[in-house]
């Protein structure tokens, strides 16, 4: 990524709106194919919905509910491709279980039977099973669940979604894209089919740029986009997500579990990530502010009240909630049927008179399709040849930054691990930096080398260390200290209140490289806590009111 002052581009072929996973796709594979490609953000990178999903990278089982055939095989190919090839160091494999109970024999069965067409997916690509549990076996490898006599497996896989995002835009800017965040669009003129952008940035001021094709990929605030653009807004609809993150019970175990809401019986996930369950999501329509999205006391209590009555035996108390947050879902508006099983497919509009392609709805998972998509769009109002079979199998392929293959990480990891022991650093540390950053791990251990005390863990059971934020802030056009928390590392989500007691360190270490002053600092702190008090709000109101303890203030 280049340094956040440097603009090079005054003129491009692909200027991409939106730093979210759908604008960091388009970015990656634009630039790839050798058009000159510029991708802003009005906020930071993954600030929208790509940083607060469920993190899941699934085929979708529930669309096969729906006779969605083609969705849930396109899903299970682009969750394969990441899987193998994109981005083995970021999607995991996870295995998920259907719990049913004893009179839910016949629906057990009908579900078995279902899961074999997924299962039959699963088969073919990756050799991973779907397997019936019957009693014994639920007793011996869930015993949470005492309640659920029998169960049904089946695979996906999990990331750091804020991570891919990142990942994604660093390899569009490998490629040669040139990419901002907080950058707004101030002003664009269409005319002569060019358009004549003026854009402006907190610290570069206000600069001018003409671009022979856009590409709205702004998620929820699409319409808005298209709005200022004077084109035809995409009709969507906004669906709002919940999810709380709980203290991970030492008897849960890796995989994850599908429960049933107590309220409406929706089906929520409850996923184990790090130190964490992810419990989640509720669904409801949201009219709101899309820059000020909090979790609600209503939504919390659903999804705790459902977890425990689920894990009865754990015996869960509002104590292990530490921290819930929110997001909107765009989807496309389909007349008629309810917002539950309005589909989760992406739309790609092209207005070839204005040279602007539109990106609506999609998922995470599917990202590097609908960015195929979307630029064979761009291509076609640029006139251009298309794509040459090996770019396109290249595209499909090419692993995302650092580009470390399996092999090649564990040769970097041998490598480095001499140094990280003369340095002291924790177990888990280098491995994780390795796959993170690959060969700029070394970076972050030179930094350890000239000041050991940034070497040490911040928080307990977490791999974060100073030396690794600071590489980050340099290396990730970090503005905020909530970029660096949030969505360069997850800090905010899994360390112990949030982390919010190491901020002022944090915020302290990386000043000499923002140039921030003792007075910025503190606001920036304050800027963070308050986001994690909004957060935390509708959790605080759901302990017992007799409790003393509230969760992740600031000790
Ligand atoms: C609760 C929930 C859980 C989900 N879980 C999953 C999951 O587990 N797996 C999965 O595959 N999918 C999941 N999804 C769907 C997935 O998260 C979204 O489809 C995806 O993140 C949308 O990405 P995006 O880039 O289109 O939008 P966003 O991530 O919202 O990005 C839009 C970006 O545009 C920027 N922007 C806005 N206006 C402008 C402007 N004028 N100029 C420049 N930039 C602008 C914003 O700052 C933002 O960064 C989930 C969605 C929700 C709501």
């Amino acid at each position: 990524m280049p340094q956040p002052k440097t603009i090079s581009l005054r003129e491009t072929d692909c200027l991409v709106l939106g730093g979210g996973i759908t604008g960091a796709g388009v970015a990656r594979d634009a630039a790839t194919r050798g058009l000159r490609t510029m991708l802003i953000d009005a906020d930071d990178f993954a600030s929208g919905t790509s940083h607060v999903t469920s993190k899941l990278v699934h085929g979708g089982l529930r669309y096969l509910e729906q006779f969605r055939f083609r969705l849930v095989i396109e899903g299970s190919i682009e969750r394969d491709r990441l899987l193998r090839r994109l981005a083995p160091n970021l999607v995991t494999p996870i295995r998920f279980l259907i719990p049913f109970q004893r009179r839910s024999l016949l629906r057990w069965l009908m579900v078995v039977t279902g899961l074999q067409v997924y299962g039959l997916i699963e088969r073919i690509r990756w050799g991973r099973r779907t397997s019936a549990y019957g009693a014994d076996r639920m007793r011996r490898d869930f015993p949470l669940l005492r309640r659920h006599p029998f169960g049904v497996t089946y695979w996906d896989a999990q990331t750091d979604d804020a991570r891919l995002v990142l990942s994604t835009i660093r390899s569009a800017s490998a490629a040669g894209a040139e990419v901002h965040n907080y950058t707004t669009l101030r002003e664009a003129v269409f005319s002569d089919g060019w358009w004549n952008l003026t854009l402006a940035s907190p610290d570069r001021g206000t600069w001018h740029v003409r671009t022979q094709t856009i590409v709205n990929a702004t998620g929820p605030w699409s319409p808005e986009t298209a709005k200022r653009l004077g084109a035809a807004e995409p009709q969507l609809l906004w669906l709002k997500g919940t999810h709380i993150l709980l203290d991970r019970p030492e008897q849960f175990g890796n995989d994850a579990i599908i429960i049933r809401s107590l309220r409406d019986m929706r089906s929520l996930w409850v996923i184990p990530w790090h130190n964490r369950l992810i419990v989640g999501a509720t669904e409801s329509v949201y009219h709101g502010d899309l820059r000020d999205i909090h979790p609600t006391r209503d939504e919390v209590d659903d999804l705790f009240e459902s977890t425990a009555h689920s894990f009865h035996d754990a015996g869960l108390t509002r104590r292990a909630i530490c921290g819930a947050y929110s997001g909107v879902r765009p989807i496309l508006r389909q007349p008629g049927v309810p917002e539950n099983r309005m589909s989760r497919d992406y739309r790609i509009e092209m207005d070839h008179a204005r040279a602007l392609v539109t990106v609506s709805g999609g998922k995470l998972t599917t990202f590097r399709r609908m960015a195929e998509h979307a630029v064979n769009a761009v291509q076609t109002i640029l006139g251009g040849a298309p794509a040459t079979p090996e770019l396109r199998i290249r595209l499909r392929n090419q692993m995302l930054w650092p580009g470390l293959a399996r092999a090649d990480a564990q040769r970097l990891l041998q490598q480095l691990t001499p140094r990280a022991q003369r340095l002291q650093l924790a177990p888990g540390t280098l491995a994780h930096l390795v796959s993170h950053y690959g060969a700029d791990a070394a970076l972050v251990l030179d930094d350890v080398a000239k000041d050991p005390e940034s070497g040490r863990a911040l928080f307990d059971g977490l791999p974060y260390t100073l030396a690794e934020l600071a590489y980050v802030t340099r290396a990730e056009a970090v503005y905020h200290l909530l970029d660096l928390i949030k969505r360069r590392t997850p800090i905010y989500f899994l360390a112990g209140a949030g982390g919010s007691d190491r901020y002022p360190a944090i915020a302290a270490h990386i000043a000499p490289i923002l140039g921030w002053s003792v007075p910025r600092q503190e606001e920036e702190v304050a800027l963070a806590r308050r986001e994690l008090n909004a957060d935390d709000d509708a959790i605080e109101n759901t302990v017992d009111e007799t409790a003393a303890h509230t969760h992740r203030r600031p000790a």
